[in-house]
């Protein structure tokens, strides 16, 4: 069979609008109306009014009761943030696809596990041999029953009891924030070694067996004072991550050998000066490597998704962590990939071309995502050279050679420079110096409130009495990639 990411993506869809659902556009990842949120990070997000009961009667929502699509999420800040996992593991990214089915006061578990078995083993071919589900054990404590209805609907099914699996209130109980619409939900996993008893295996962070599908039931609501009453009309939450069903279906290892990520692989390995993707497996510089593909890969594709719907690197919220993830992605570029200067958004043609024609804003938005790259890049690297010749040239003043670096001056590389602070430690680090920490606490909360409110970024009217932007420019060493990579070890 095609077993493309594409053609996953559309049987996904297909199966749902044959069942009467409505097909609906993914949300921009910048939220509206929502200050709780950084970034979307689910399907359900646009749909929280619905949920809420605060629908506007007049929006085509209102109306609807099955629906489905797929939503482009990201999760790299607040409550969902998988950025520390990226390029070490395979299987969580910045950006990636949510698959979602709902239904709004519609049908409820029984047929929300049907379609969703049916789909995994009848349309895509899962072996039920690998699948284990999950399902919402109870919890005594907080006065919740586990959800046995669930359990009997499975083995109904006809799932084996040994793979269905309860388990506690962090993994299989949905909340939306402190009070609101929530309740059990059901997951299913994925065995990708099989042959064995896996069931010890679920929810235990491992790349051999994990979690493709999230079945959320919301029959409870939270008051404000922490009770819970049964909702008047219960509604199904379903998503799914398309590149961990990509991976299984194309029976590959990790999500990034898959036609998800393969492209833009070969592309940053022929702007790269070093090893092809998992060239030398087992040495340690090559895991390096990897990594750097990896995380290129991932952010390349966050850093395409946000700009596209209006997210720029910035100084506060979502844009400084799109700032960071911008950075994140430069750095690992120049000091592992020794990629020229250009490079990362050399590679957005590449994103718009796989994912382009699901989400158009892609291909409309490609010239201006690159010049925001571009004015990036080259801003961040004339930071780096004038900031560490700063730091450089204030530790060769320095009488004592292993006292306290001037906070003034950690605190100037950051304001003027937009020099990461935690890189100002590492460069001390590596020279024995410390910064004067409770100097530098104070600058910073004796400014944070001017900046929070100018938020008109690193050049903002402060009185500087320290040294000035034009005697940082004055300040001449020459820089090459190798004086970087001395000063600003990747994590
Ligand atoms: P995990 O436990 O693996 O971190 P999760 O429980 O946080 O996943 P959910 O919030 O239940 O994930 O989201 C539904 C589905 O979205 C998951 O079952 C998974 O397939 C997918 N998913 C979640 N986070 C990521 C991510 N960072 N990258 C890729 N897919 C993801
Ligand atoms: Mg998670
Ligand atoms: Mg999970
Ligand atoms: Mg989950």
């Amino acid at each position: 069979p095609d077993r493309t990411a594409a053609r996953i993506r559309n049987t996904f869809l297909n199966f749902f609008r044959d069942r009467g659902h409505l097909l609906v556009p993914s949300a921009p990842v910048r939220p509206r109306g929502d200050p709780s949120l950084l970034f979307v990070n689910a399907g359900m997000n646009q749909f929280k009014p619905i949920l809420l009961g605060t629908v506007d009667p007049r929006s085509p929502m209102a109306s609807y009761r099955r629906v489905a699509n797929s939503q482009k999420c990201v999760r790299a800040g607040g409550k969902h943030n998988d950025l520390d996992d990226v390029g070490r593991d395979v299987y969580h990214h910045t950006f990636f696809e949510m698959m979602g089915s709902w239904s709004f006061g519609d049908y409820f578990k029984e047929e929300a596990c049907q379609m969703a078995w049916s789909l995994l083993t009848e349309h895509y071919g899962l072996p039920v041999d690998r699948l284990y589900v999950s399902y919402f054990g109870g919890d005594a404590a907080f006065g919740l029953p586990p959800d046995d209805e669930t359990r009997q609907i499975w083995l109904e099914i006809g799932v084996q009891a040994n793979r269905i699996l309860p388990f506690g209130l962090k993994e299989n109980f949905w909340e939306m924030g402190d009070s609101g619409p929530c309740g059990p939900c059901t997951e299913i996993h994925y065995d990708h070694v099989g042959g064995r008893d896996g069931a010890a295996l679920v929810n235990n962070d491992t790349p051999d067996l994990v979690e493709i599908w999230n079945l959320v039931f919301m029959q409870y609501n939270r008051e404000l004072d922490g009770s819970l009453r049964p909702l008047p009309q219960c509604s199904v939450d379903t998503g799914m991550g398309l590149e961990r069903l990509v991976r299984i279906l194309q029976n590959k290892t990790s999500n990034y050998d898959t036609d998800l990520f393969t492209p833009l692989l070969d592309h940053i390995h022929q702007v790269s000066c070093v090893d092809i993707y998992g060239g030398r497996k087992g040495s340690s510089d090559q895991e390096k490597v990897d990594m750097a593909y990896r995380v290129v890969a991932d952010h390349i594709r966050t850093l395409s998704v946000c700009i596209a719907d209006g997210i720029h690197p910035g100084m506060s919220g979502a844009e400084l962590v799109l700032r960071r993830i911008l950075r994140r992605a430069l750095r690992f570029c120049v000091e592992v990939l020794q990629a020229p200067q250009g490079s990362l958004a050399g590679l957005v043609p590449t994103v718009t071309h796989i994912l382009g024609d699901v989400y158009p804003e892609l291909h409309s938005e490609k010239d201006r995502i690159m010049d925001v790259i571009n004015e990036n890049e080259a801003q961040f690297l004339s930071s780096l050279q004038q900031g560490s010749r700063l730091i450089h040239r204030t530790l060769n003043r320095m009488e004592n050679k292993h006292g306290l670096f001037p906070a003034s001056v950690a605190w100037s590389l950051h304001r003027d420079l937009g020099f990461p602070l935690d890189l100002v430690d590492l460069v001390l680090e590596e020279r024995g110096v410390r910064v004067d920490r409770e100097e530098l606490d104070r600058l910073i909360s004796e400014n944070h409130k001017v900046v929070s409110e100018s938020q008109s970024g690193p050049q903002s009217q402060l009185s500087l009495d320290i040294l000035s932007l034009s005697e940082l420019q004055r300040l001449g060493v020459p820089h090459t990639n190798d004086s970087l990579k001395y000063q600003y070890s990747l994590d």
